[in-house]
C-alpha cells in the first residue's frame, strides 16, 4: 500500500510510515499466536479422526471376527469340530487394532510401508507427520500443514488404509 505523502512534511512521512510498521509487526505477532492455537487445533482434530477410523476399523474387524465364531460354534454344535478355546485379544503394534491370538490371517493387517508425511502450506517443505513441530524458518511459526501424502503409495488421505496387508504382527 502506498502511504499519502502529498503535502506532508518530511518528519510527518516518517511517524506515519513508522506507525504503518509498528501495525504490521503487531499483526505479524497476532498471526504467529493464531496460527501455533489453529496447529494445537488441527492436532487435536486429527487425533481424534484417527481414533475413529481406528475404531471403524476396529468394528468391521469385530464383525468378522464374531461370524468366524459363528460358524465355529455351528461346526462344533454339529460335531465336526473340536470345542473351540477362547484365546486372549492382543494389539497389534502395527495396525493398533485388537485381535485374536489365533488370528494369522496373510491379510488381516493393513498397513503403510513409509510414514505419513505432511506439507507446510507456508514455507512448502514435507516432513514426517508424526515428528516434533516443525517451524517455518521464515517468519518463526510453526509449520501450517494442508496436505499430506503415504510416500509408499502416493495416496493423500492422512486415514488412507495401508496399502500392503500382512499377519498382524505383535
Ligand atoms: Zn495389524
Ligand atoms: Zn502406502
Ligand atoms: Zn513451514
Amino acid at each position: 500500500m502506498l502511504v499519502q505523502t502529498d503535502g506532508m512534511s518530511e518528519k510527518e512521512a516518517i511517524s506515519v510510515i513508522q506507525k504503518h510498521e509498528q501495525t504490521i509487526q503487531e499483526l505479524q505477532t497476532m498471526l504467529g499466536i493464531l496460527q501455533k492455537r489453529l496447529y494445537v487445533q488441527q492436532e487435536r482434530s486429527n487425533q481424534m479422526e484417527e481414533q475413529l477410523e481406528r475404531s471403524k476399523r476396529q468394528l468391521f474387524y469385530e464383525r468378522s471376527a464374531r461370524s468366524k465364531a459363528e460358524r465355529a460354534l455351528r461346526a462344533e454344535r454339529n460335531g465336526t469340530q473340536s470345542p473351540h478355546s477362547l484365546v486372549a485379544e492382543i494389539e497389534c503394534k502395527r495396525c493398533k487394532l485388537m485381535f485374536s491370538s489365533d488370528n494369522q490371517d496373510e491379510d488381516a493387517c493393513r498397513y503403510h510401508v513409509s510414514p505419513l508425511e505432511r506439507h507446510c502450506g507456508e514455507c512448502g517443505r514435507w516432513s514426517i507427520a508424526n515428528s516434533e513441530v516443525v517451524f517455518c524458518q521464515k517468519p518463526n511459526i510453526p509449520c501450517w500443514y494442508d496436505s499430506y501424502r503415504w510416500p509408499c503409495c502416493g495416496m493423500t488421505d492422512r486415514n488412507a488404509i495401508g496399502c500392503k496387508s500382512g499377519k498382524h504382527s505383535t
